[in-house]
Formats: structure tokens, sequence, C-alpha cells
């Protein structure tokens, strides 16, 4: 790879139009001085180009803007269309999963934090998940950290549990088929780490890999048996930061209804998570899809951040998340792509799907609404409120400039509106994290081994075609009784 220096000294950045947050009046050719990766002043150019040399001066001849957080993603670089799996319902999708080919962890990651840079993010948040014993695990997270840092990109890397039936009811229910197909593991819900072991497995990633973060993630509550949801919290309460799916699908309130819903009470996962501890500034939660309006008042009072997954909930059933309403409750909100491409991470689509979501769900979203929650929403989704999703004195220097048109007419035409609803990624010319060029004038620093490690990838793939369909093959014997596990439930 070839890493761009760190700037030592200053570096001043003029840009035809500055767009400080997203709802910013916007600058036309305006000044950012940033030092030590940090913005130190904002004003027009003429007033802070004398005293920095015209060689530590970069002209962005487009829209400068924060960069985003992807708050939401599994790090895939291939769309799971690659590997034979179809959209479908999120639970059919999830026993889908288990037949997929297992892929290098540093590959996979790399490739897919270079693409997420390429859409204008340079902050990401990841839920890290496999069945592998601790040392296999550890070894897993270190090479995605290193991957991650390899990027450029800075992250949340929450090491997700789970104890509990993934993909089956729980306790498993008489409808369900007698004997266990193959793979094994999916009538084994006990398996990977055990709670008990996960703090001694989170401390011993304390990972020197600069601006990549360990934390934890109950998966998702219905997933965690009550000492899961114990040790998480202890966890938490040593620094750790938390992330987790949420009532992601209609299912999950009573796990598939004949179950009694998860642990002690049985009651629903957001009581669950709240009676555990759980349910702080600390925590942020994906999808919450069929989140209650009284629960969306719980969230809000306990400062938790609901990341909003419009591509993925549509792409798997899932339904549309009513966000207004969440803004309307005083909830932090953040996007994530959930790893839910098609073809390349497209921060700009998944804005454009929000607007579309929210429409769909009766509460429409303004545009600046939306990149809120893509910069400063995000940052709070990460801890990294009040130093990332502006560009401000005191804030890291993480920022984009997107290519807006040539006239002065079409860059001063609402440049919120023509990024959210027009933008895509080769528009991103530039992107910065912490004042170190990571995409300059459209050259994508870690594109050659982002290149390299998909072409790993895509071998790793061929290799595996033919076991890989016959695992999907044998799994799709799953797929009538869950459907009609399903319908039971829904009835
Ligand atoms: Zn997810």
């Amino acid at each position: 790879m070839n890493p761009s220096p760190l700037p030592s000294g200053p570096l001043l950045l003029r840009c035809r139009m500055l767009l400080a947050h997203a709802r910013a009046v916007p600058l036309r050719d305006a000044g950012v001085l940033i030092e030590h990766g940090t913005v130190v002043r904002v004003a027009p150019f003429a007033e802070l180009a004398d005293g920095v040399p015209a060689d530590r001066t970069t002209e962005l001849d487009g829209v400068v803007l924060p960069a985003f957080t992807d708050a939401h993603s599994h790090l895939r670089a291939l769309p799971l269309g690659e590997q034979g799996v179809a959209d479908t319902d999120l639970e059919t999708w999830v026993v889908r999963l288990t037949g997929t080919t297992a892929l290098d962890s540093y590959d996979d990651a790399l490739a897919a934090a270079v693409a997420l840079v390429t859409t204008g993010v340079t902050t990401v948040q990841a839920i890290h998940h496999t069945f592998a014993g601790a040392d296999m695990y550890a070894a897993g997270v270190r090479a995605v950290a290193s991957a991650l840092t390899e990027a450029g990109m800075r992250a949340e890397l929450a090491v997700g549990i789970t104890d509990r039936a993934e993909f089956l009811p729980d306790p498993p229910s008489a409808a369900w088929p007698g004997p266990a197909p193959e793979p094994r593991s999916l009538a084994a819900p006990v398996r990977g780490v055990p709670p008990r072991d996960l703090p001694d497995l989170a401390a011993s990633l304390a990972i020197p890999c600069p601006g990549v973060r360990v934390g934890v993630a109950p998966v998702a509550p219905q997933w965690c048996s009550d000492e899961a949801l114990d040790v998480l919290r202890q966890c938490a309460e040593a620094g750790m930061r938390l992330h987790t799916h949420l009532l992601e699908s209609r299912y999950q309130r009573t796990w598939l209804g004949g179950s009694d819903g998860g642990g002690d009470g049985g009651s629903d996962p957001v009581s669950r998570l709240d009676r555990h501890g759980l349910l702080g500034p600390g925590l942020s939660a994906a999808h919450g899809v069929w989140l209650t309006g009284p629960e969306i008042a719980l969230l809000a009072r306990r400062g938790v951040t609901l990341v909003h997954c419009p591509v993925s909930n549509l792409r798997l059933g899932s339904g549309d998340a009513s966000v207004r309403s969440w803004l309307d409750a005083g909830v932090n909100v953040a996007l994530g792509m959930d790893s839910q491409h098609t073809a390349a991470a497209d921060m700009f689509a998944e804005m454009r799907a929000a607007l579309a979501a929210a429409e769909r769900a009766g509460g429409p979203l303004t545009p600046h609404e939306v990149l809120a929650m893509a910069t400063e929403g995000g940052a709070v989704a990460t801890g990294h409120g009040g130093r990332l999703g502006r560009i401000a004195p005191g804030f890291r220097a993480d920022l984009i400039c997107v290519a807006a048109g040539t006239t002065d007419a079409e860059v001063d035409a609402d440049p919120v509106e023509r990024i959210v609803c027009g933008a895509a990624p080769a528009d991103v010319t530039h992107v910065f994290r912490s004042g170190r060029p990571l995409v300059a004038a459209g050259e994508v620093y870690g594109r050659a081994s982002a290149d390299a490690a998909l072409a790993r990838l895509r071998a790793a793939l061929a290799a595996d075609r033919e076991a890989r369909t016959r695992r999907l093959g044998a799994l799709a014997a799953y797929e009538e009784p869950l459907r009609g596990l399903l319908a039971r439930t829904e009835a």
C-alpha cells in the first residue's frame, strides 16, 4: 500500500464552497487551517493565506463537507450475490449466510474499508462475529484491525457475542424439523466464545492500531443469554463501547413467537437490555425497525443512538423504520450501510434510501437531516461527538470534497440537496482523515492493495464454488419449515 504521509506542518485547504456541517450556511472561497490533524481555524481563504506557504495549500474545487461515518458495517467487501445468496427475508438470509465461503478477514476488511473511503467514509463501526474459539477470534479481530489501519480508517470494532440459538427458535419448537441438517452448527447454538471468557478476550485486544478501538456487542439481544448480557455490561463498565442489532425484523420481539423471547422475565428486547443496564450513551443499536413509541422514548432518555440502515431494511424485507419519530423523540440517529451493497459501497445512495424510506413510512426527512445522520449523528454513535462530524476549530480534520458542477450557479444551488439527492462515489475527489489525504484528485491511495485483496477473495470464492453450492442447497431444506414458522408467528 502507498499511504500518504501524515502532514507535519500546517495544511491550508482552499475550498470553493465549504459546508461546515449539515445545517451550516455554505461559505464560498473558504479556508480551513489544519495542524496536527485538527482544524484550528475556518475563515475566508484570503484571511488565512498569509503565513501558510503555497506548497502547504491544497485547492479543493467543489463542496467541502465533513467526512461520513458508516455506523453499522460487517466489513464485507463482496456483495453476497457473488456467493449465490439472494435477497430474502432476514431470517432465511441469516440461515443462508451460514453456507457462504469463509473469507480471509484481513483481505475482506481491507477491500471493504478502502471502498468505504472512496464513498467519503473515514469512520466505520463494525461488528466482527464468528463462531471461532477465543484464540482464533482474537486473531481475526487483530487482522481486521490492522486492515482498517492499513486503509487509513478510524474504527469502532465491536467484538460480537452470541450464546443462544441464533437461527432457531429457542427452545426448539415442535414445529422444527427433527434431524439436524448440515452444517451441524445450526443446531448447536452454544459455540464460539463463552460469555465468561469475553472480558479476557476483549482485554487481550488492546490493539496497537491507531484509530481502531475495540468494543463489544451482543450481536442481538435475542441471541444472548442473561449471563452474556451481564458480562457485556461489565465490559461497558470497564469503558468499552457497545453496539448491537435491535428489533430488525418483526419476529425478534418474541423471537419467532413460540419461545419466551429471552431470558429472565421473558420480556421484549428493549426491556431486557434496560434491565441488564445496557441502555446508555455508550450503546448504539442498528435497525430498530419494530420499536414502539414508548421504547423510542426510553432510548431517547437513556441517550442510546439508533443507526438507520435503510438499504438493508429494504433488501431483507425488514420494513421501513419510523426515523421521523426517532428524531422527534430526541434520539441521536446515525446511518449505516450494513455491508448490503449490490455493486460498491455508496453512502450517497444510502442517504437517498433514507429519504425514500421516510416517505414510505409517512414521516418525511429533509436532505439536511439525512446528511446530519451521516456526519454528526455517526460521530456521536461512535463516541466521537464534539470531535467529528463538523468542520470547526477543535474537530479532527476528517473532510471530503465532492465535485459540485462547474458553474457558480451549480455550486451555489443548495449544496446539501445537490449532494444528498444527486452525488455518487465517483464525485468524491478528496478524502482527508485527520488531515491525511486518503483520496486526492480522485486517486485512492489504497486502491492497489484493495484490488489485490479483491482478487484473492474472488479466487477463494471460485475455489469453493462447488462445495458452497452443495452447502447452500442443503440449507434450502430449512427454508420451507422456517417460512411456516414465520407465518404462524405473524398470525
Ligand atoms: Zn448488521
